[in-house]
């Protein structure tokens, strides 16, 4: 495990090469240069991302340049190819150069073999965005989430590139499902190293505020009157203490389309009008 500027790093050392589970933010290059080195003389052969956002794949353009083959996702892949917006941060991502876009996308799961050890890749239904993938490494007991989990802090959840509160709370159980009490947790921030217990914490918590959301939508409150309600009161000395404030956390219970803007809100057989919290 390697922390540092962006999402939480893994890496699988050994003969047949250093393999990486995102490659963090390009201005690290050095301090992680000079970290998988300490691990080891191999070269970098395998670098996964988990999804498209700059705190995780941000390195891969160094990475590939080094030797690394880019393995993600194929949503990942198209995010990373054209400009995206995203809407809660106001802000055009560019689309990355030629070398750092992933060179294997995936559609379907898909197991690698190396170093002796399996690595499993699979991906989940839209959650944090729509392009997240885990990464277990079967021998060892250890998977990787990505950022459909966050240790401790609230987390952000992009529904410009296809997230949602409801497809986090699947990812949240989908890990739960996967882990036992002996598995070792790899978040996509926070505390870099933690277990199913913590991460049933975060579960639940996301359940919780859900409820109490939906409940101050049902009684016709706006998003602004939604966000002075306070509905993460119980939770904020616990995990709004990082980037991810309470008032940020609330508004991604909302719809899709009071955040993005788009008009009156269809409902949820609207692709446009996800109509989470609402039920
Ligand atoms: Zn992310």
């Amino acid at each position: 495990m390697l922390e540092g500027s962006g999402g939480n790093i893994a890496v699988l050392t050994g003969p047949d090469g250093k393999a990486l589970v995102d490659g963090g933010i390009g201005v690290s290059r050095p301090q992680l240069t000079k970290a998988l080195s300490d691990l080891g003389p191999e070269s970098i052969t395998h670098l996964i991302n988990t999804h498209w956002h700059f705190d995780h794949t941000d390195g891969n353009e160094w990475l590939h340049s080094v030797g690394a083959k880019i393995i993600a996702h194929e949503n990942t892949g198209k995010h990373l190819s054209r400009i995206q917006r995203v809407e809660d941060w106001d802000y055009n991502f560019l689309p990355s150069p030629a070398g750092a876009i992933p060179s294997e996308l995936l559609s379907a799961n898909r197991t690698l073999k190396l170093n002796g050890a399996s690595l499993e890749l699979k991906l989940y239904k839209p959650a944090h965005t729509d392009g997240d993938l885990s990464v277990t490494f079967a021998e060892a007991d250890i998977l990787h989430v990505a950022d459909t989990y966050w240790n401790g802090i609230y987390p952000f959840i992009d529904y410009s590139t296809g997230g949602s509160i409801d497809g986090m709370i699947a990812a949240s159980d989908a890990n739960l499902a996967a882990a036992t009490e002996n598995t070792i947790i790899i978040p996509g921030h926070g505390k870099p190293v933690s277990n199913k217990a913590e991460l049933k914490e975060f579960r639940d918590m996301l359940v919780a505020v859900r409820e109490n959301v939906a409940a101050l939508k049902k009684a016709g409150r706006t998003l602004e009157e939604t966000v002075a309600a306070k509905p993460t009161a119980a939770h904020d000395a616990k995990w709004g203490q990082f980037v991810i404030d309470p008032p940020f956390f609330t508004k991604s219970f909302t719809r899709a389309c009071e955040i993005r803007k788009l008009g009156p809100c269809q409902g949820a057989t609207h692709e446009l009008c996800q109509d989470e919290g609402r039920r």
